[in-house]
């Protein structure tokens, strides 16, 4: 075990908030690994886990997640794993019980990602909220209270290399069509500016939403993309900063049949920015299980004078 890690890597750490964690984690790798000129950012979503019970425990949803987690960790280069929201199938009335879920989803992920392993080859992972991941608890509708406690902030900006790489977790709420209404998103996106405007001049960003735009082929999917009003909204902010934000990941739509997720569904003209769509870390329907290939997408960065240069994209299944 080397020295600098090992004041970081306790026990009381591991208790704490899952993107608290992946922060600090992030925040020590970067403090020691500045030399790595080549690393890759790991995008996971829509696990749709349940809890394990006896007669599921075959093929579980959570059981394929982990799986998949076992075949990113062999990858030295990975400096993090995002996961884009829906990690948890939920219930829509039942917040106890959702709750249940997120706390065996996140032991799970902790387990695999960061028992027995060496404090050197911890790999950070931080998480966006989907649809998924609220809870109408009878008494408020659209509540983040679960993932608030678990997790996190709803949105969220995290440092993935110092001074030159970062990534926005946007919130993209909750119904069939996006968010709440226009004035939370505007809100939302408001105070992702401020954060921006914080970062030094010379970091770019990554950007994860789990529900994606109406932009592209996207649109084919009206039901399952952000509606009119909030995408105009988002293009808006992404005139706004084309050249600061280097890729999109975006999750949510389950049933699109693409032959390679490793290539952008749509790439906004303005700034070049790819848009990928990923979510094939799982499925709502519990029946296919057997038949969906879980998979995730590895991005590719090599370092050109502190600049992150976005090389390639490939599937990890
Ligand atoms: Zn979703």
């Amino acid at each position: 075990m080397s020295s600098h890690s090992s004041n970081i890597v306790n026990a009381s750490l591991f208790k704490k908030k899952v993107n608290y964690i992946g922060k600090k984690l992030l925040e020590n790798n970067n403090d020691y690994n500045m030399n790595n000129n080549f690393f890759s950012i790991v995008f996971i979503s829509d696990t749709h886990s349940e809890q394990l019970t006896e007669n599921k425990r075959k093929n579980s949803s959570l059981e394929q997640y982990c799986m998949l987690l076992k075949k990113v960790k062999v990858h030295p280069e990975v400096c993090c794993i995002i996961h884009g929201g829906d990690a948890i199938q939920g219930f829509t009335n039942n917040s106890k019980k959702s709750n249940l879920q997120l706390k065996q989803f996140i032991a799970a992920t902790k387990l695999e990602l960061y028992e027995q392993m060496e404090p050197t080859k911890l790999i950070p992972f931080v998480m966006n909220i989907g649809n998924h991941d609220y809870c109408y608890d009878g008494k408020r509708d659209h509540s983040s209270d679960n993932f608030n406690d678990l997790v996190g902030e709803n949105s969220d900006l995290i440092m993935l290399k110092k001074n030159s790489l970062d990534i926005i977790l946007l919130e993209t709420g909750d119904t069939h069509n996006g968010f709440v209404n226009i004035n939370s998103f505007k809100k939302e996106i408001n105070s992702v500016e401020k954060k921006i405007k914080k970062e030094h001049k010379k970091v770019l960003f990554l950007l994860d939403m789990h529900i994606p735009p109406q932009l592209g082929e996207l649109s084919k999917y009206s039901n399952h993309t952000l509606n009119s009003q909030l995408t105009n909204e988002f293009v808006r902010f992404l005139n706004k900063y084309q050249n600061r934000i280097i890729a999109i990941s975006t999750h949510h739509i389950h049933n699109f049949r693409s032959e390679d997720s490793a290539l952008p569904i749509y790439i906004h003209p303005q700034g070049n920015i790819p848009i990928y769509l990923t979510s094939n870390g799982g499925q709502k329907d519990s029946s296919k299980h057997s038949k969906i290939q879980y998979k995730c997408l590895k991005m590719n960065f090599e370092m050109n004078e502190n600049t992150p240069i976005l090389k390639d994209v490939a599937e990890i299944k």
